[in-house]
């Protein structure tokens, strides 16, 4: 037996080695496969708006470079983005920051890990409200703290019960994580539902905030945006409010998110940033301004457009044997229960005892992508993205319902 010459001597750092390729991904590549092979997939996995960003940022961004805005800015944001984003916090949340408040970066994704990396020592913990975006708990293992998942029931409209959370704080605790409305159930929190988690933190002084605002545009029926720091200004000395133009503005390459908290953990998250990324893009940051400041309106038409999809999706879904979808408030995903369909078969007899094997069929045999409720911490559920158009979304929904009944 010959022994094999390594082929490489790279060993992963220590702290990546729990943080795998996420599930999401996998799916995506075996949908992209397929696709390649001429199937006609639908992809309802996507965490972006379809619509195209709007005009008048693209325009500031083509004369921003025009005008030789080519250069590294302000590390955290230039004095103009960031008298947006506080005009922005101002107007919508109620919320009054000075410019050493605000902070920008290369999306709310760097914003968040920023905040880690600025705050955690090994052992800190972070008590994330399950189901949540998948990022969460690994930005929280590569800044070297520690994920607390608290379930949310469905019962609750996934929302985190004060006492769960209540029960979930230790002495190591640094930080809640709160997404309102959230990726993946599209649960928003309505002040009446913040207030008794506010209370609680209100009770322990050593666990700060994080309240991720990112789908804040999306939320439907009327429904009022409520933020923590807003609703009780008490606690906005320990609250970061993230949020960014991504979701809002269709604008998830650009890359830049905000956020605006207290100024000690402001300049700590500027020395992170200092030492990775530096600022974000000079052109994003003129798209960002454009796109802050400019006409709103495109956020009343798209929030329309995504509300009547929601209705589509879940009143299809509600029709399904075996399938159930509460209506979620906000974001563009819904999160449909398959616990009626575990136990079943497929036709060539593969038993459903998982909503990723619910989902593996529904790829493999109806073209239809979605994501595993296991992938977000509660199962088994499936999150259908209706970023897409309504043509695409009645043609899934029509296969989704074919699957189900091709199970015994
Ligand atoms: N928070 C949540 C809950 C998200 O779903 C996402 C994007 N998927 C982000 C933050 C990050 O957004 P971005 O970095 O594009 O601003």
């Amino acid at each position: 037996m010959t022994v094999q010459a390594p082929t490489s001597t790279f060993r992963p750092a220590q702290r990546i080695g729990a943080i795998g390729v996420s599930e999401i991904l996998k799916i995506g590549a075996v949908a992209q496969r397929l696709k390649r092979e001429g199937r006609p997939v639908i992809v309802l996995g996507a965490g972006e708006p379809d619509f195209d960003t709007p005009d008048h940022a693209k325009d500031a961004a083509v004369r921003a470079i025009r005008a030789g805005q080519t250069k590294y800015t302000i590390l955290d944001g230039t004095v103009e983005l960031k008298a947006a984003i506080a005009e922005k916090f101002r107007r919508e949340n109620d919320l009054v920051y000075a410019a050493d408040e605000i902070t920008a970066g290369a999306g709310a994704k760097q914003v968040i890990h920023n905040a880690f990396m600025a705050s955690l020592s090994p052992g800190d913990e972070v008590i994330l409200a399950a189901p949540y975006w998948t990022s969460y708990a690994d930005m929280v293992r590569i800044a070297d703290g520690t994920p607390v998942d608290v379930p949310c029931r469905e019962e609750n409209g996934f929302r985190l019960d004060a006492a769960d959370l209540e029960r979930a704080i230790t002495p190591k605790t640094r930080w809640l994580l709160l997404n309102s409305p959230s990726n993946p159930t599209g649960a928003a929190y309505s002040a009446a539902q913040l207030r008794p988690i506010l209370d609680v933190l209100k009770r322990h002084p050593h666990v700060w905030l994080m309240a991720d605002d990112i789908y804040e545009h999306l939320i439907y029926d009327g429904m009022p945006f409520v933020t923590a720091a807003a609703l009780e200004p008490s606690l906005k000395s320990r609250t970061l409010t993230v949020n960014g133009v991504s979701k809002a503005y269709a604008m998830t390459g650009w890359r830049v998110g905000y956020g605006g908290g207290p100024r000690e953990l402001i300049a700590a998250m500027a020395v992170v940033q200092s030492q990775s990324t530096t600022n974000p893009s000079s052109v994003s940051q003129a798209a960002a301004i454009a796109a802050l400041t400019g006409p709103q309106d495109v956020l009343i038409e798209r929030r329309a457009a995504f509300q009547r999809r929601r209705d589509i999706v879940v009143d299809a879904l509600n029709a399904i044997d075996g399938v159930t979808c509460r209506l979620p408030e906000g974001a563009f995903y819904t999160y449909a229960s398959c616990a009626g369909l575990i136990g079943r078969r497929t036709p060539d007899g593969t038993l459903i005892d998982s909503d990723a094997a619910f989902c593996r069929f529904l790829l493999e045999g109806h073209d239809v992508a979605v994501v595993p409720g296991s992938c977000f911490g509660l199962a088994p559920y499936f999150r259908l993205s209706y970023a897409t158009s309504e043509q695409n979304l009645r043609e899934a929904v029509m296969r989704i319902a074919k699957a189900c009944r091709e199970l015994s």
